[in-house]
């Protein structure tokens, strides 16, 4: 569901961001980016027997339940997987390559994992932390960017930068 963040964030920077892609949630994911604008990781869990899913969808893959409630992840994970994208890409990718995309194993559900940018801060660029630095099982906690599309994404910072 979540895409590499598409901005180069910050209020200094070269404004909206012409050619990315935005993520475009859809009724079932909305939830998580309504939780991210308010500084939440939430995900997705079976209301009947507590599995979280991801990405969110109507019925619970284990038990078939229809019911389910979003909750509250502490933001801490570890980088379980990682790329970084080489050309060819998009143009406006291109111009901030390199830069990552992490997949990220939750440290309370890690069955779960979600696709990110790793990033020197919540609003820093994409290309803001260098390739060599990053090693599968680094600790990450999530910061929330709110992205020149008007959605908040999720990105994730080292624990210990
Ligand atoms: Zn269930």
């Amino acid at each position: 569901m979540t895409q590499p963040d598409p901005t180069t964030g910050g209020s200094g920077g070269s404004g909206r961001a012409e050619g990315f892609l935005p993520p475009v949630p859809d009724e079932d994911g909305a939830p998580f980016f309504d939780y991210a604008a308010r500084g939440e990781l939430r995900v997705q869990s079976c209301a009947g027997c507590g599995e979280p899913r991801f990405p969110p969808r109507p019925c619970c893959p284990h038990c078939q339940s229809f019911d389910s409630l979003w909750k509250k992840m502490s933001g801490r994970g570890r980088i379980w997987s990682y790329v970084v994208p080489h050309p060819p890409l998009l143009p406006a990718y291109a111009a901030q390559a390199p830069y990552n995309v992490v997949l990220v194993e939750l440290a309370d559900a890690p069955r779960i994992r979600l696709v990110g940018n790793l990033v020197a801060s919540a609003d820093a660029a994409l290309n803001s932390v260098a390739p060599e630095r990053i090693r599968i099982g680094t600790p990450v906690k999530a910061a929330f960017h709110r992205t020149d599309h008007g959605l908040t994404v999720v990105r994730w910072l080292l624990e210990r930068p």
